[in-house]
C-alpha cells in the first residue's frame, strides 16, 4: 500500500480552490475555514473474500455536491452505505459533523455515544435508485410517515410539513395519489420529498434516475440541481455525465478500491490525469 491514493483533504488546498466560485449550481465561494460535514479517514470493506474498499479518503464540506462515479461494482453504493451505517465498516474512521459514527482500528478514534450517533444520523437523507416507496401509502402519507413515526410530529403538523414538501419537488397535487398512479419520475420525486420531510442536513443519491425511461430523468435531476442551488450538502452517485458536471463542486472515481481522481469537474472532465479515468469518460461519453 505504498501509493497514497489522492485524498479529500489534498483536493481541498489544491484542487478545491475554485477560481470560478458561483459558475456552478452547487457553486459558492469555499475557504479553508469551511465546515467538513463528512470525512471518512482510511475506510476498508470486504464482504467475506472481496475486498470492496482498500483505504478511501474523503471529505465532504456544508454545502458542497460531491460526486462519486466509477465502474459498476467498484464500490460506490457502498461508500454511501459506509456514511450512513447501513454497512459495517471493517477499518478506518466514519464523522458526520464532527462526530465519529464508526472508528474501527484506528489507535486514538473512538465512535460517539450511541445517543449522538443516532441523533447525526438521522440527519442523513438518503435516495436510492429504488424508490422504496410503501405501495399501500399515499403519496403525503409516504412522506409524512418518517415524520410522525421517527420524529412524532403530531398528524396536522406532519401533514403541512409533507404538503410542503411535495410542493418542494413540483407534485403537490399528487397528496392523494398512491405510487401505481405515479410515473417513475414522480415516484422519485416523492422519494425525494419524503427524505426532505426529515430536514436532513446532507442527501445521499445512489444513483437517483438509472431505473427511469430517459424522458423522465430531467424532472428528477432538476430536483437535484434546486437543492444544489440552496446549498444542501450531497454525495451523489450517478451516470449522467452532463448532470454530474454541471452540479458538482468535485468529483470523485473509484477504481480498484480507491479512490483514483477527486477533481473540480472542468478538471476532471477536460483533462483527467487518471488514465482508467480518461476510458471510462472515453466510453460513457461517445
Ligand atoms: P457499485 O455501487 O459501484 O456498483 P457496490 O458498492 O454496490 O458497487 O458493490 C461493490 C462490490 O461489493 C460488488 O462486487 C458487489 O457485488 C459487492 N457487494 C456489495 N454489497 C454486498 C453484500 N452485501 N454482500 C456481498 N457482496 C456485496
Ligand atoms: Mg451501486
Amino acid at each position: 500500500m505504498g501509493e497514497k491514493t489522492q485524498v479529500g483533504a489534498g483536493a481541498r488546498t489544491g484542487d478545491g480552490a475554485r477560481a470560478d466560485g458561483g459558475a456552478q449550481a452547487g457553486g459558492g465561494a469555499r475557504d479553508d475555514t469551511a465546515e467538513v460535514i463528512i470525512r471518512l479517514t482510511n475506510l476498508h470493506k470486504s464482504f467475506g473474500e472481496l475486498s470492496v474498499l482498500q483505504g478511501v479518503d474523503l471529505t465532504v464540506e456544508r454545502g458542497q455536491v460531491v460526486s462519486i462515479i466509477g465502474p459498476s461494482g467498484s464500490g460506490k453504493s457502498t461508500v454511501l452505505r459506509c456514511v450512513n451505517g447501513l454497512e459495517k465498516i471493517d477499518r478506518g474512521v466514519v464523522e458526520i459533523e464532527g462526530v465519529v459514527v464508526a472508528a474501527v482500528g484506528t489507535p486514538g478514534a473512538k465512535p460517539a455515544p450511541k445517543e449522538q450517533i443516532r441523533a447525526v444520523l438521522a440527519k442523513t437523507g438518503m435516495v436510492f435508485q429504488s424508490f422504496n416507496l410503501f405501495p399501500h401509502m399515499t403519496a403525503l402519507q409516504n412522506v409524512i410517515e418518517a415524520p410522525m413515526t421517527v420524529k412524532k410530529i403530531p398528524k396536522a403538523r406532519a401533514r403541512e410539513l409533507g404538503m410542503e414538501k411535495l410542493r418542494r419537488v413540483g407534485l403537490d397535487d399528487k397528496a392523494d395519489a398512491f405510487p401505481s398512479r405515479l410515473s417513475g419520475g414522480q415516484k422519485q420525486r416523492v422519494a425525494i420529498a419524503r427524505a426532505l420531510a426529515m430536514e436532513p442536513d446532507f442527501m445521499l443519491f445512489d444513483e437517483p434516475t438509472s431505473a427511469l425511461d430517459p424522458e423522465l430523468v430531467g424532472e428528477v435531476l432538476d430536483v437535484i440541481k434546486s437543492l444544489a442551488r440552496e446549498h444542501m450538502s450531497m454525495m451523489i452517485v450517478s451516470h449522467e455525465m452532463g448532470f454530474t458536471r454541471e452540479v458538482s463542486d468535485r468529483v470523485i472515481f473509484v477504481d480498484n478500491q480507491k479512490i483514483v481522481a477527486d477533481n473540480p469537474p472542468e478538471r476532471f472532465f477536460n483533462s483527467p490525469e487518471h488514465p482508467r479515468v480518461a476510458a471510462f469518460l472515453d466510453k460513457m461519453l461517445n
